[in-house]
């Protein structure tokens, strides 16, 4: 998800606050339970020395960037990761500061990312969000669907002039869908604090791709197909779709039809049983295409 987030860690501001101190200890003393630390290097040599790295034992249940660069208080400027920790298997709550540099941030969202997972593990069955996960997911794989369709065969003249236009659209939308729902859904199931993201995200793509579906659907619709050309052979004028001879006929504008046949080999004749009209096309009587005639038509 790294290459998605748009927010840095501090621009978050979450809900209520947790007191760095354990309520039970004084706070002049040092109690062993909150923390300081130089830097988030120190912060991550400080867990290694203290086998603080199973995340079970050593639970985030809460992270707070504070940072302040000029602070209304007069106090100096601050940029501190609170990290609030639950020693679960002794029931001991510890507080951690750690002075942190912006640079640190892909660093600590990493490490954090992976400490979410804890987390939202025990939270997992009540995650409200999963649902609309679900909706979001089912809504991609109904657009992905329409999308599929374009890819099938087309009934048109020039079949492969067509595919190629709706390849080109496909690869468009894919581009558009990103990865895969699966992975999201993994996502979701392991990172609690981005869930909700991810949701948003996903619904927002979901809804992007559904315009460009409709938008693809419409710019298919507005495609005349390619007209195929009539040949010549042997005296014959010959549909270049059911290749039936002397089939094709001129239509004029009052859809009245002109059967048409060969009279040299550049020249067709046209069987004209009205006056003057004008020209509204060609088509073959045997498969009803329509067809292109590129030769002279002059009449009988
Ligand atoms: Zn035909």
């Amino acid at each position: 998800m790294t290459d998605q987030v748009t927010k840095h860690l501090w621009e978050y501001d979450h809900p209520y606050y947790c007191d760095p101190h354990n309520w039970f200890v004084p706070l002049d003393q040092d109690n062993g339970q909150n923390h300081i630390h130089p830097s988030w290097p120190a912060f991550l040599g400080f867990l290694d020395r203290n086998g603080c790295n199973d995340p079970d034992t050593f639970l985030v249940f809460r992270w707070d960037w504070d940072r302040d660069e000029d602070p209304d208080d007069g106090d100096e400027p601050r940029n501190d990761l609170n990290l609030s920790v639950m020693l679960q298997s002794r029931g001991d709550y510890g507080h951690h500061t750690v002075r942190m540099t912006d640079e640190d941030e892909p660093a600590a969202r990493a490490w954090l990312t992976e400490r979410a997972s804890t987390t939202a593990a025990i939270w997992e069955p009540l995650l409200p969000t999963a649902e609309a996960l679900k909706k979001a997911e089912e809504e991609t794989q109904r657009l992905r669907a329409a999308v599929e369709s374009f890819r099938a065969p087309l009934d048109w003249h020039n079949a492969d002039h067509r595919a190629r236009i709706r390849e080109g659209m496909v690869d468009t939308l894919q581009t558009m869908t990103g990865r895969p729902a699966e992975d999201i859904a993994d996502q979701l199931m392991r990172y609690s604090d981005s869930a909700i993201w991810a949701v948003e995200c996903e619904q927002a793509r979901t809804a992007e791709l559904a315009g460009a579906v409709h938008a693809s659907a419409a710019e298919v619709d507005r495609l005349e197909p390619p007209v195929a050309t009539a040949t010549i052979r042997d005296g014959w004028l010959l549909c270049p779709h059911c290749g039936d001879r002397d089939s094709i006929v001129q239509i004029d504008s009052a859809t009245r039809k002109h059967r048409l046949s060969v009279a040299s080999d550049d020249v067709v004749g046209r069987h004209m049983a009205h006056g003057d009209f004008v020209v509204d096309g060609y088509q073959c009587t045997t498969c009803d295409h329509k067809v292109d005639v590129p030769f002279e038509v002059q009449p009988d």
